[in-house]
């Protein structure tokens, strides 16, 4: 059912979307029209990196679809409520009580992912920062951030991040410190 509500609403999505045909010569414009040109006139690159605690952060390259305040709303309360409306039905089946703990507790668990995820990814690569293999994300995939992608080398768990790397400060080798830096100390000639 959700599945069937999110299909009808990416319809709605694409169909709604302005679509603005170049002025080609001569080619009518009915031709660029359709789904696929509507969602990729939607879709935008947005600057991105690869975090995990201890590791140089890595670029990243994400382009997604923003989704609608609307459109997470209605989706978050149609997966609440159509979770909900399972639970008499599962209910019947024995043990009782926790299939319909299970789908109470998932309607909300859909429910709260439905309305945090802020963009639908269209494509994405990026790298482990420990191990430097590259991180998967299938597009389609509700992405809020930050969004925890699993490394499958390492299994380490890094996150998406919005924005450019950020900066470091990089602690520079060539200035000694210390009474044990053996920097030759200039003088001032004594006149
Ligand atoms: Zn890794």
């Amino acid at each position: 059912m959700v599945q069937q509500f999110a299909q009808q609403t990416d319809d709605v999505h694409a169909r709604s979307e302005p679509t603005s045909p170049r002025a080609t010569a001569g080619g009518p414009p009915a031709e660029n029209g359709g789904n696929g040109a509507g969602r990729r006139e939607s879709t935008r690159r947005l600057p991105s990196h690869i975090e995990l605690f201890g590791f140089a952060s890595t670029p990243a390259r994400l382009e997604v679809v923003q989704r609608s305040r609307l459109e997470r709303r209605v989706r978050a309360v149609l997966a609440l409520l159509g979770c909900w409306a399972l639970i008499p039905v599962v209910g019947i089946i024995p043990p009782h009580i926790e299939w319909a703990a299970t789908a109470f507790i998932g309607g909300i668990f859909l429910a709260r992912r439905y309305w945090r995820a802020e963009f639908v990814a269209v494509s994405f690569e990026g790298a482990c920062p420990r191990c430097a293999s590259p991180l998967a994300m299938k597009p389609g995939t509700l992405v809020s951030v930050p969004h925890t992608i699993t490394c499958y080398e390492c299994h380490s768990e890094p996150w998406l991040e919005l924005g450019d790397v950020p900066r470091k400060t990089v602690r520079s080798a060539a200035q000694p410190s210390g009474p044990t830096g053996a920097a030759p100390v200039s003088r001032r000639p004594i006149p």
